[in-house]
């Protein structure tokens, strides 16, 4: 004979604890707007990828973030996606000089990362502000 274990009892109490959902979206497209998920007016970075220690506008703080090698690893994801079958594409359409081909696809693919990893970086951290991961959950 086995006892099930009864856990309708302590179900309710640990979901009263759970704090307010943050949006996720106006979270994520603050971010990529590398300003405040919290505000959306407050600047998220201080240099090119360097994220601010909280909001000059509403003081919330970002030091929590983990954001690590994400925003690199979908940096990479995304512009090799994209880059790649384009690469296909012209070489065989066009046939170009094989120097033309790798110095417009180089600099096309810096550029491209340039542009996306301060942003994937603002989204990163807004989505783990959003899902109150890391230190985020303390307000
Ligand atoms: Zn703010």
């Amino acid at each position: 004979m086995t006892i099930e274990p009864d856990f309708s009892e302590a179900a309710p109490a640990a979901e009263d604890k759970r704090p307010a959902e943050r949006p996720l979206r106006p979270a994520l497209w603050r971010g990529w707007r590398r300003r405040c998920p919290n505000c959306g007016s407050g600047p998220m970075m201080r240099s090119y990828l360097k994220v601010r220690d909280d909001c000059p506008v509403c003081g919330e703080a970002f030091h929590h973030h983990r954001a690590d090698d994400g925003p690199a690893y979908l940096t990479i994801l995304i512009v090799g996606h994209v880059m790649a079958p384009l690469l296909l594409w012209a070489f065989t359409t066009f046939r170009p000089d094989p120097m033309v081909l790798g110095t417009i696809f180089s600099v096309g693919c810096v550029a491209l990362s340039l542009y996306l990893l301060p942003r994937l970086k603002g989204a990163i951290v807004g989505l783990q502000w959003a899902k109150r991961m890391h230190g985020f959950n303390q307000t």
